[in-house]
């Protein structure tokens, strides 16, 4: 580590304690780091080996990706602060947004080799914080506070005493007037959620007269989701049965799968109902773990979307899931449009009582692979990712990450399989009882 650390110093140039402060709501602070010299690719024929590996490190950006190797938190009545060590000097923004009250950093994306973290006290101003890839291209740390702050200072400083960049954010208490005053998406950049919407859509799967079927992970990057007692993280285990249902459906030979996500990033939920749209969906599965304070409740259970929630429990699990693009620092400006939702009824009317024929089907077909939840498996609830209003859609939270022994099974390749392929099985029964209409009939009124 410390080789790497030694090495980058001495390929890069940075600048000492560059000191970014004024305008609170958007520092940003820009270290010139020098590109390191292109590698020049030898020749095929003179040198066929270093030709493969010039090769291998194009094609292997992440060894060039600086790392975040460390976390410190200082805590004060008056003052809490944040330092980031790193293996390079990077470019970073800092800006808050309100509701929940947040401190964003930004940064070009990094590698997470964190040994361990620095828990909050919960007196200072840090409540909590998150971090991960919020985009390619882009990390993101998200402190959430206890109290308004002002963004004092940035600093990049450089390597001392053995360890690396430090990047250091001071946050001051103020008034939650100042805080308001300084808050809100930093204005040269355009909102998030818009520049997402074309840079991160993956490729969309062609039809070919084949049912075209999206799968969402849920969560991602930044945004883990719940997490079990061994460590299973919601976003892995949500990843690698979208990853199998892709492969037992693609088997079949009748769909072509469209992901969300297939790797560890984060998506706002927004752009996940567009990506079902782009892609013509004709049905959306969105795959979740839960978590109860009731470490005995387990099993899974299916949710369709409903303005009325059919219960307290499924209004707070929406809640709980549509907090994805505010973990994550989504600037939510604009969103919920209420006239939009009255023009798209007469549609999502349709559309929602498809949702609750596969919902019921899925929850007929899974007890053969897994345990359900014996009261009221199949519920409704507003989610944000289920809101296409032309293509069916389900959410699909497969156990309980707070439940022993769903978390052990969770955590076998073979429950992961089994799930996955009984899920295919239900989208295979699902379609051929509405043959005869063309796919895109199927979904409009
Ligand atoms: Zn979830």
């Amino acid at each position: 580590m410390n080789q790497r650390l030694v090495r980058s110093a001495g390929s890069r140039a940075w600048a000492l304690g560059l000191i970014v402060t004024g305008c609170l709501a958007a520092a940003s602070l820009a270290l010139a780091a020098q590109p390191a010299p292109a590698l020049r690719a030898p020749s095929t024929a003179s040198d066929p080996i270093g030709a493969l590996l010039a090769q291998q490190e194009a094609q292997s950006p992440q060894k060039a990706l600086p790392m975040v190797i460390g976390l410190k938190l200082g805590e004060s009545a008056a003052r809490s602060r944040f330092m980031v060590e790193l293996s390079d000097p990077v470019d970073v923004r800092v800006f808050t947004l309100t509701s929940p009250n947040r401190v964003v950093i930004d940064m070009p994306e990094v590698l997470w080799r964190l040994p361990s973290e620095a828990r909050p006290s919960g007196k200072g101003a840090v409540k909590s914080y998150r971090y991960g890839l919020f985009r390619k291209g882009n990390s993101r740390f998200v402190v959430e506070l206890n109290t308004p702050v002002a963004v004092g200072k940035t600093q990049m400083l450089p390597p001392e005493g053995g360890s690396g960049f430090r990047l250091v954010v001071d946050l001051t208490a103020t008034t939650a007037a100042e805080f308001l005053a300084h808050g809100g998406w930093p204005k040269d950049i355009p909102n998030a959620v818009a520049a997402l919407d074309g840079a991160g859509t993956p490729q969309l799967a062609g039809r070919g007269g084949k049912r075209v079927i999206v799968v969402d992970a849920g969560h991602g990057g930044i945004d883990p989701g719940t997490h079990g007692q061994s460590g299973l993280v919601e976003k892995d285990l949500v990843l690698s049965v979208a990853k199998e249902l892709k492969s037992a459906l693609e088997a079949t030979g009748h769909y072509r799968v469209q992901l969300t996500r297939d790797t560890d990033v984060f998506i706002p939920l927004r752009q996940r109902v567009n990506i079902a749209r782009a892609a013509h969906g004709d049905l959306f599965v969105s795959l979740h773990a839960d978590s109860n304070d009731h470490r005995e409740v387990r099993g899974a259970s299916v949710y369709t979307l409903s303005d009325d929630a059919s219960d307290r429990e499924a209004a707070k699990l929406a809640e709980k899931e549509n907090m994805s693009d505010i973990i994550a620092g989504v600037d939510l400006t604009g969103e919920n449009n209420p006239v939009a939702s009255i023009l798209i009824d007469l549609v999502q009317r349709d559309t929602i009582n498809r949702s609750v024929r596969f919902a019921e089907t899925v929850i007929g077909a899974l007890p053969a692979v897994t345990m359900v939840r014996p009261s009221s498996p199949h519920r409704g609830a507003g989610f944000a990712v289920l809101k296409a209003p032309d293509v069916p859609a389900v959410l699909i939270e497969l156990g309980y990450l707070t439940n022993t022994q769903d978390e052990q099974v969770m955590a076998t390749e073979a429950w992961r399989k089994h799930v996955a392929q009984n899920i295919a099985s239900s989208i295979d029964k699902h379609f051929s009882g509405e043959l005869g209409l063309s796919p895109r009939q199927a979904a409009s009124p």
